[in-house]
């Protein structure tokens, strides 16, 4: 039954390989040795550290921790830190437990009196109008506001409990500050400190927040990929100018469930995600995603079909919240997702997909050619494409065309390979420079042997740009037997 679905495409081969990233976050669960390693083990590429929580003493331990397991275990896994943004909080409660009844009057205020609900950044208040929805507790507790002054009054319709340091959402508000405050120069700076594979930006805005973080980093003289956050009505609204300037995207369901009807977010999603892909920008799917793996050693089956949809769409990566920073059993979320991103990817129509991207790549010589790769892979029954690749650009091209055959990059640089691992279907090597063709032919049968991605009888397809070192230049294909 249904086996025409994949009918003659290149699926994946091998037990466990895996085409999709996992993202997982590091928390109080999953901070420890033990439990970073069986994450690493059950399949995660990056780990996520979230600057909203926890010293950044202990961040630092927990970067350290991941970089030495994963050269214990040989496993290259990247790191992304997580800078918040600016956001609305509740800075303190007038009663320890925060709960809020339905038509309770309320007054919220950047400077509490007694009984008042204190918020901040101050700068929100100004922005916020009589009849507007303010959303807590995850869009659990919603109040309307009755009249603004220097404080806001707002009456509560669905109560709830609340509690200090939690968001506040006022759906369309956007705070009166510079993206560039003093916290995010002091998040930042400590992450150039660390010296991560990726920075993911917490409520970002627009272009023009990007590019403030980019002079920022340019100033320290470092280049680390940004991830722009889309979690907010107004980053949407502005989606295609942060596409354009951003690195990569993160749909970041969890804020954008909450400032958006969260009806919309499925087709948001989906719009984000196509959108990513024509770029050739990679694509994170985020928050929820097995959220019943926070309490029980199960997923719900709504839950596997999101992650499976996401995949489906074009997702790049999926990444794990809650699951993995305070859940009952870190790695096995991992696992989980691991097998689910399998089973997807095996019944995905690579014929298809590859079909619909044909309008989508570079033109010019590059682009060509790494399209033509997927295209030899797919009709040839290839079970891996090699990319030769100084910058990771020529992986990346390949990347975007969705292969069903794993892409296997190799480059010399350490950080490039850690960096593409944030990219659908590629598996970075490294390996010294390399000067030859015969050379490049050689090692990648190597390689894929090593990868047991090959037997004899298999063929391989391999790309490569200019020997000479000229970065991203792709202008060789070679269809090569497996001996
Ligand atoms: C989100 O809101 O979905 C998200 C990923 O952001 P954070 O986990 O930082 O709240």
């Amino acid at each position: 039954m249904m086996s025409g679905i994949h009918a003659g495409t290149a699926t994946p081969s091998g037990p466990g390989l895996r085409l999709t990233r996992i993202i997982a976050t590091i928390g109080p669960a999953s901070s420890d040795i033990g439990t970073i390693e069986g994450m690493i083990r059950a399949g995660m590429d990056i780990a996520r550290l979230n600057l909203s929580h926890g010293s950044l003493a202990e961040h630092q331990e927990i970067l350290s921790r991941i970089r030495l397991v994963s050269k214990e275990l040989g496993r290259q896994v990247a790191v992304m830190i997580d800078i918040p943004g600016p956001k609305l909080r509740v800075r303190s409660l007038p009663v320890p437990d925060g709960s809020l009844l339905p038509q309770e009057k309320v007054i919220l205020s950047a400077d509490p009196h007694d009984g008042e609900i204190g918020i901040g950044p101050a700068s929100y208040i100004p922005t916020v109008c009589e009849g507007d929805a303010i959303l807590l507790a995850d869009g659990a507790v919603l109040l309307k506001v009755t009249c603004v002054g220097e404080t806001i009054e707002a009456e509560v319709v669905s109560g709830g409990s609340i509690r200090q340091g939690a968001g506040v959402v006022i759906p369309g508000r956007r705070p009166d500050i510079p993206y560039a405050n003093d916290e995010l120069v002091q998040n930042l700076s400590f992450a150039v400190d660390l010296n991560p594979d990726f920075i993911a930006l917490s409520f970002v805005g627009s272009a023009a927040d990007i590019a403030v973080v980019r002079s920022f980093l340019s100033e320290k003289q470092v280049q680390i990929p940004l991830v722009a956050k889309i979690e907010t009505k107004y980053a949407v609204d502005l989606f295609d100018e942060i596409l354009e300037a951003a690195d990569g995207i993160m749909v970041a369901r969890g804020d954008l469930g909450v400032e958006l009807p969260i009806a919309y977010v499925p087709h948001v999603q989906k719009e984000i995600i196509r959108s990513c892909n024509k770029a050739g920008k990679p694509v994170i799917t985020a928050t929820e995603m097995l959220e019943s793996m926070v309490e029980h050693g199960r997923p719900t089956r709504a839950e596997v079909t999101d992650v499976a949809n996401a995949i489906a769409d074009g997702t790049d990566a999926t990444m794990l919240s809650a699951e993995t920073s305070i859940g009952k059993d870190p790695a096995r979320a991992v696992a989980m997702m691991a097998e689910i991103a399998c089973e997807t990817e095996r019944h995905l129509p690579y014929r298809q997909i590859l079909d619909e991207r044909r309008l989508w790549h570079e033109t010019g010589p590059s682009g060509i050619i790494s399209y033509s790769a997927c295209y030899l892979a797919n009709e040839l029954e290839s079970k891996a494409i090699v990319a030769f690749t100084r910058s990771g650009i020529t992986a990346e091209r390949v990347s975007r065309c969705r292969p069903g055959s794993p892409i296997l990059a190799i480059t010399p640089d350490e950080q490039i390979a850690r960096r593409l691992l944030i990219r659908w279907g590629v598996f970075p090597c490294i390996h010294a420079p390399i000067h030859t063709a015969d050379e490049l032919f050689f090692i990648s049968l190597e390689m894929a042997r090593e990868k047991e991605l090959i037997a004899s009888g298999d063929r391989l397809i391999i790309i490569a740009g200019n020997f000479a070192g000229v970065q991203g230049r792709t202008n060789m294909i070679k269809v090569q037997n497996v001996p």
